[in-house]
């Protein structure tokens, strides 16, 4: 297992990689990437979207009014951000703040796989629909999903994925705030708790008869192939 030392170094890397990044369009109409920013030994990992206009300005993440809000939230269970990393499904800004596209996220997906890899989280809380639907592997909306931790094997290890309200949508509706604010007490639970139990995977499906009983969500096969 590499060291701390080692994996921050190769994270350092990482990082210059990806601001000489020309993988998609978006570094056309970029200022600066947004590698991430946070303690690079995190337990606990955020995953955003997307940079905003501000966020391309100053080359790190949250730093709008999400990323307020964002602030506020941990505090209230007794975090800063010093204590998390955060990053994002895009490094670049999509002009207009329009929707990742298929294929930006696809040409930007390895940069994130290989930071949870380097930090090694122990929970990752996705915000919103884009980083929850690529690191679960799973279609499943944002508001169906919210607030029940998932298991899965990501970065090459065992994970919680918590997938939340983005922060952005809870700055339009009080009730989201509210359902986000309730969601965030369950990471210090999860940080306190013991580590996730490798995930397990059915071997064949056609074998399965009954519906599963009722547990923690199981990865479907298509969410391996990521891994493949
Ligand atoms: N919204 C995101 O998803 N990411 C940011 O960095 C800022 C706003």
């Amino acid at each position: 297992m590499a060291s701390a030392a080692q994996r921050r170094e190769e994270l350092v890397a990482l990082f210059k990689e990806v601001q000489a990044c020309t993988k998609c369009p978006l570094h056309e109409t970029r200022t600066k990437a947004v590698f991430g920013a946070g303690d690079a030994d995190a337990d606990l990992m955020f995953v955003g979207e997307a940079p905003g206009a501000e966020e391309d300005r100053q080359g790190l993440p949250f730093v709008g009014r999400a990323g307020q809000l964002l602030n506020q939230m941990l505090k209230e269970i007794g975090m800063s951000r010093e204590d998390v990393f955060i990053a994002n499904v895009l490094k670049s800004r999509p002009p207009g703040n329009r929707d990742p596209q298929p294929l930006e996220i696809e040409a930007c997906r390895p940069y994130l796989f290989e930071q949870i890899r380097l930090i090694e989280p122990k929970v990752i809380c996705t915000l919103g629909n884009f980083a929850t639907k690529l690191l679960s592997g799973n279609p499943a909306g944002i508001t169906r999903v919210r607030g029940t931790p998932q298991v899965h094997e990501l970065g090459g290890r065992t994970v919680f994925l918590l997938p939340l309200f983005h922060p952005a949508a809870a700055l339009r509706t009080p009730a989201v705030k509210e359902t986000l604010r309730g969601d965030f007490d369950l990471i210090s639970q999860l940080l306190a708790g013991p580590a996730p139990d490798a995930p397990q995977v059915e071997e064949e499906e056609e074998e399965i008869e009954e519906a599963p009983a009722p547990g923690p969500p199981q990865p479907a096969d298509e969410q391996l192939d990521f891994f493949a």
